[in-house]
This record gives C-alpha cells, structure tokens and sequence, in this order.
C-alpha cells in the first residue's frame, strides 16, 4: 500500500533493536484518513470471507481493527493485556511475549461476546516475532471459532512471524512488507498488485 510506505519515508525513525517507530500515525498520534484506508484495504482483500468479528490485542491494533471493522460492517473485540496471573473463569486467555516491550502480558477475550459461530479476522500493527497473532488464534482455538486469516499494518519480513504463520496455514495479508531496517535504513520488499 503505496500510502502506508510514504508515510512510513515520511517518519523514518529506527529504534536499537530493529524497531521501527511509528507514534507519529499510528500507536500515538494516529492518521485518521490513513487508518480508514486501512480498513478499506482490509475489508476489499478478505471481502469474500464472510468475517463476522474483527479481533486485535490492546492498544496499537484498535485504531486499524476498528477501521477495518467499520469497513466490514462487523463488531470488534480488542483483547485487553493484564500484568496479573489472576484466572477468570469468564475469559479466554494466552500469554504473549512482546517483542518491543521484552514482558509477557496475559491476553484476553470476554466470553460474552465471543459466538461459536464467529469467523474472525485478526488485526494488528506489526507482524514481528508473530506472538501476538499466535496468541490469539491460541483464543480462536479455545472459542472454537474459525480464523480466516490475519490483517497486518506492517510486516518485518526479516523476522519468523510470517513463516510461522504461513506454516500453519494462515492467511496473511500485510499492507507494507518491510525487508530491512539496517543501519536505520527502510527497506520494502515489493508487494504483490501493487500499483
Ligand atoms: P510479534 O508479537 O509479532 O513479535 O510483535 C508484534 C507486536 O510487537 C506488535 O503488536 C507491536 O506492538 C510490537 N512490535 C513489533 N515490532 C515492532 C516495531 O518494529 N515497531 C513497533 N513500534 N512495534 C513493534
């Protein structure tokens, strides 16, 4: 997504570690017109798969879940993070490592508003490591729900997330494939039908 990738140019910031800084659109400041086109893009390319939630992990999918959930026409859950070991008995839950933040948090769903029936598009803003994503289709797995595949703002190709994913058999659709942050430095890897 030729917008996504000039907006990226436009803040280029890499952190130690790999990291690339994106708080000036999208996990700080947030680019309203950009996060709609997001969601627009998500919802034409799973358009044909029948979604009924969008799912995302608090707080930097929300902004593209909900867009791509206003696309779509469907609600969207965001998994809340808890430091606490505590057991909830109305809750789906999973531990994620996070990558940026070198923690685990427990990651969960509220029983109430997860259906049996659901088929679930999971949102988030990076694709790294693929903790995140792997956390919740270990949800999806617990709800019993279908996941139709995964909507990522940001993929780090040079990192095992996507593969990971790919092995299981999950769909992944990333709007900016990022190959490289050497020596601070982005590079894309070109995506396929791009303009
Ligand atoms: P994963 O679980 O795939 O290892 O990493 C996904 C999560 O880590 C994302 O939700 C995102 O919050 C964070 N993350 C991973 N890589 C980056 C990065 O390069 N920049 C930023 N800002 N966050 C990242």
């Amino acid at each position: 997504m030729k917008e996504l990738e000039e907006k990226i140019r436009q803040f280029e910031t890499v952190l130690p570690g790999n990291v690339l800084k994106v708080d000036a659109f999208l996990n700080h400041q947030v680019d309203p017109v950009l996060m709609q086109h997001i969601g627009q893009e998500f919802a034409a390319r799973f358009k044909d798969a029948k979604i009924t939630k969008v799912w995302t992990v608090e707080s930097s999918g929300i902004a593209p879940a909900v867009m791509t959930g206003l696309a779509l026409g469907v609600p969207v859950i965001f998994a809340r993070k808890h430091k606490s070991l505590t057991l909830n008995s109305g809750m789906y839950t999973a531990d994620v490592y996070s990558y940026t933040k070198k923690t685990t948090n427990r990651i969960s769903i509220s029983k109430r508003y997860v259906d049996k029936t659901d088929r679930v598009l999971l949102i988030d803003d990076f694709l790294a490591n693929g903790q995140a994503v792997e956390g919740m289709l270990q949800i999806a797995d617990q709800a019993g729900v279908e996941v139709v595949g995964a909507g990522i703002v940001i993929e780090k190709c040079f990192q095992p997330g996507s593969a990971e994913l790919a092995a299981k058999g999950v769909r992944v659709e990333s709007l900016a494939k990022v190959s490289s942050l050497a020596d601070g430095q982005v590079s894309f890897k070109q995506t396929e039908g791009e303009d």
